[in-house]
């Protein structure tokens, strides 16, 4: 099919999907993923001058109109909830097929990025990258999901039984108003991809968990000039705490807990009555969760100033995708699809925490999860965000593909 010129080669496989007959060969699908890029790049730069930092309802309701009406247009039904305690709605669309298998495409549409931010750095192209608040986080993401389906719409392809889109406003912040609904769609499906953005070719079979960690000391104040000797101190409590706590990583398991932020005192001539700190723990393991607390609880029976009582707490974030076996047999079904149009694609674990930790069900063949199957970029949270138009019609491909090969 390389003999073939592009536009021959879609004209005729428009024409086989018509008929609905023989499968499109992968350079089909690549050459109708190249011819489609303009329209996704046009997609983007709407998606990317409307800023939907998390929390700021105008921009955020103005992209979800926006959304909805073009899941709509592509034929899907669509329904759309408040995703409280958050701000914005949670978009669901829905597909029906003719097949057996279940899809779930899902990425979120907040960014970090305040009103007026797409106005004084707007969407621009150069010769080989896009830039602009979100374009790759994960706007490029959005727009990769509405023209997978857009070519599958154009190839007549019915394969699977459903395949749902799941956009989110608030992943930025947690995700607090659509994890449960991702649970929840995830374990409907066999199969989830989630679009964020990898910063290479690859495509994400583990994610981070993230935990916090609270640690509260209480001590008593007193006059730290006329009567030192009468109060508690709750600083020093906690001084000693942190340099104890601060081993709970465990390097082997990829388990990090870092102390980052502390507070104590009002004044400099009071002895310190409450000191407080929080950690960021990262971790890919699920057992570390319960060992960390353990260990924890443990470690600040050892106290250094008497009579101060010490606390600590950790509160659950994004559990991680974990490394299992069904993300791995993706991983690998989609890296043989990428070979087929001749380029390279690798498996990654990440150190992020992403919305992919809340599909994945630990001890469960079912939903396989894939993440990062948006579009590659880079400098995200950053003022030069921007993603390689290289990998914008490979990355189509491949969602294309995966989806018409695992609904056989
Ligand atoms: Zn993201």
């Amino acid at each position: 099919m390389h003999l073939f010129h592009p536009s021959i080669a879609l004209a005729l496989s428009l024409a086989c999907a018509t008929a609905q007959a023989a499968e499109p060969s992968p350079q089909d699908l690549l050459a109708q993923a190249r011819a489609e890029q303009p329209h996704y790049l046009d997609t983007l730069k709407s998606l990317v001058s409307i800023d939907t930092g998390t929390g700021t309802e105008a921009g955020l309701a103005q992209v979800g109109a926006e959304l909805v009406k073009r899941l709509k247009a592509l034929g899907a039904q669509v329904q759309t909830q408040a995703a409280t305690p958050s701000v914005g709605d949670n978009i669901v669309a829905t597909f029906k097929g003719n097949g057996s298998k279940d899809f779930l495409l899902m990425v979120h549409y907040d960014t970090v990025f305040g009103p007026g931010t797409a106005a004084r750095r707007p969407f621009r192209i150069d010769a080989q990258r896009a830039f602009g608040p979100g374009v790759a986080d994960a706007k490029g993401g959005v727009a990769m999901i509405l023209h997978a389906l857009k070519l599958l719409n154009d190839q007549q392809f019915k394969g699977y039984r459903n395949l749902t889109v799941l956009f989110n406003p608030d992943e930025e912040m947690g995700s607090a108003g659509s994890k449960q609904l991702i649970a929840e769609l995830a374990r409907r499906h066999d199969y989830v991809f989630s679009y964020e953005p990898p910063d290479q070719d690859a495509v994400t079979v583990a994610t981070n968990g993230i935990n916090r960690l609270r640690l509260e000391v209480k001590g008593r104040a007193a006059h730290a000039g006329s009567a030192p000797e009468q109060g508690r101190n709750a600083l020093i409590e906690l001084a000693n705490q942190l340099l104890q706590l601060n081993e709970l990583g465990d390097p082997a398991k990829g388990t990090t807990v870092n102390w980052t932020l502390a507070k104590a005192g009002e004044k400099a001539n009071i002895i310190p009555a409450l000191a407080t700190a929080e950690a960021d723990m990262r971790y890919a393991d699920l057992s570390e969760t319960e060992r960390v607390q353990t260990d924890a609880q443990r470690i600040v029976k050892r106290q250094r100033v008497a009579d101060t009582q010490v606390s600590v707490v950790l509160e659950k974030g994004r559990p991680p995708l974990a490394k299992n076996a069904a993300s791995n047999q993706l991983a690998a079904t989609a890296s043989d699809l990428y070979n087929k149009i001749d380029l390279s694609l690798i498996p990654i674990a990440m150190r992020f925490g992403t919305d992919a930790g809340y599909a994945y069900v630990p001890d469960s063949a079912k939903p396989a999860v894939l993440e990062t199957l948006g579009v590659v970029g880079a400098g995200l949270h950053g003022d030069d965000e921007y993603i390689e138009l290289s990998s914008i019609a490979p990355r189509l491909y491949l969602t294309v593909a995966l989806i018409r090969q695992l609904a056989r």
